[in-house]
């Protein structure tokens, strides 16, 4: 048997999810294909912030996207609640990135203006905190602290929360979730849609939107859609749950709605290894314990890393396919900060069949094909 739907969301991430769930908002009829359990998730092991400050150096069109999702966040969240009744915690009270040294502070300060001053930047407000300042919002900084840069615009949620709550709503407006359905082959048919084979059955669907994070790389190039992406792997580590004493998210570490500390930022270049590492682990506690020697006296509850989907340059890729129209290819790695775009905005955009140019024409992956010496 062949089931037949209007769209067909290829993985069930937070951006399939979000996308499948801004589909079937748009009512129309919606599946998504995913793999099992086992599966390769960001979604399922990231730092849940919605960070806007430092995104951008390159792309301006990036910073402003990422605006729009974090500005897009609180109608997302409020929708999602009042659909499936999960609270995301979404909290956005302005974040910062603290310093520990005046060279670090200098380097941030030049970093930012810098990336303010790119011709086409959409600025927005940030400012520079010294170390008397910091202590104001954040009384328990360590000696150690010397300032911090902070954004209005960023904020974190419970992502792992967003994610069930992106699924619930999503088979409430009607959805189908297929786990266990990993697609194996796709073709575009000659009267127009496409047939998709999976492990356990084929489907129909007028369009097909590839949000399978890592696995576009293999999926895409069969609708003519280049995924330039590898996997890039964060380590991350919880404390047992404390009483409120970080206000606001920092970008390396944050009080989770629960209580726990949450640390991690390692960037690391391992494939598909998902082994943790005690030293990374070990050097971003000691930092987390250098900002807040409090952090320090708690004990470690959980560690855990999970896979990034990074594309060469960093920056989101989001093509529709001209060999097969109807066929979308979307990558990025802060997909928590982007869902909501990526339900909000996004989702509307397949629906009417082409990507705002203005929007999202910096993103496709014509930007690759510069020759290197260029
Ligand atoms: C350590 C870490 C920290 C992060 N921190 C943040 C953060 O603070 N803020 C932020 O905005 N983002 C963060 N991210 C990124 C964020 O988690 C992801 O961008 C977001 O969850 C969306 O992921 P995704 O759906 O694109 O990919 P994934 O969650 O990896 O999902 C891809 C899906 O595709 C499926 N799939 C693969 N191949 C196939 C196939 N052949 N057929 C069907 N399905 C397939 C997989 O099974 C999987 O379900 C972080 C990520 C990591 C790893």
């Amino acid at each position: 048997m062949t089931r037949e739907y209007d769209v067909a969301v290829l993985g069930g991430g937070l951006m399939g999810a979000a996308i499948g769930y801004g589909m079937a908002r748009l009512g129309r009829r919606t599946t998504i294909l995913d793999e099992g359990d086992l599966a390769f998730r960001a979604s399922r092991g990231n730092f849940s912030l919605v960070w806007v400050q430092s995104k951008g150096m390159g792309m301006p069109a990036y910073s402003a996207w990422t605006r729009r999702s974090a500005a897009a966040w609180p109608e997302f969240a409020a929708a999602l609640k009042q659909e499936s009744a999960v609270d995301c915690a979404l909290d956005q009270p302005g974040g910062f990135t603290l310093l520990l040294s005046e060279a670090e502070m200098e380097r941030r300060a030049a970093f930012l203006a810098r990336l303010h001053a790119q011709p086409g930047f959409e600025t927005y407000p940030y400012e520079m905190w010294d170390r008397a300042r910091v202590r104001q919002v954040f009384p328990g900084i360590g000696p150690d602290v010397v300032g911090a840069s902070y954004c209005p615009l960023d904020g974190h949620l419970n992502a792992l929360r967003a994610f069930r709550a992106s699924h619930l709503a999503f088979a409430i407006r009607g959805g189908d979730y297929f786990p266990d359905h990993p697609v194996e082959t796709m073709e575009a048919l000659p009267g127009g849609g496409f047939r998709i084979a999976t492990s356990k059955g084929a489907f129909t669907a007028a369009k097909v939107v590839l949000a399978a994070g890592t696995g576009n790389a293999r999926l895409g190039p069969m609708l003519g859609l280049a995924a330039p992406v590898r996997p890039q792997r964060g380590q991350a580590l919880v404390t047992e749950k404390a009483s409120p004493f970080l206000t606001h998210p920092v970008v390396t570490l944050r009080q989770t709605d629960e209580g726990g500390i949450m640390m991690g930022d390692s960037q690391e270049e391992a494939g598909f290894d998902t082994s943790l590492g005690l030293g990374v682990l070990a050097v971003m506690a000691r930092r987390a314990a250098r900002m807040f020697p409090e952090i320090g006296r708690l004990n470690v509850v959980r560690t855990w890393s999970a896979l990034r989907v990074m594309t060469k340059d960093g920056f989101p890729i989001y093509q529709q396919s001209e060999a097969a129209p109807g066929a979308f290819l979307c990558n990025c790695h802060s997909g928590v900060t982007l869902a909501a775009a990526h339900a909000l905005l996004l989702a509307p955009m397949i629906d009417a069949g082409a990507l705002d140019e203005a929007l999202l024409g910096a993103f496709t992956t014509r930007r690759f094909d510069v020759p290197a010496a260029a």
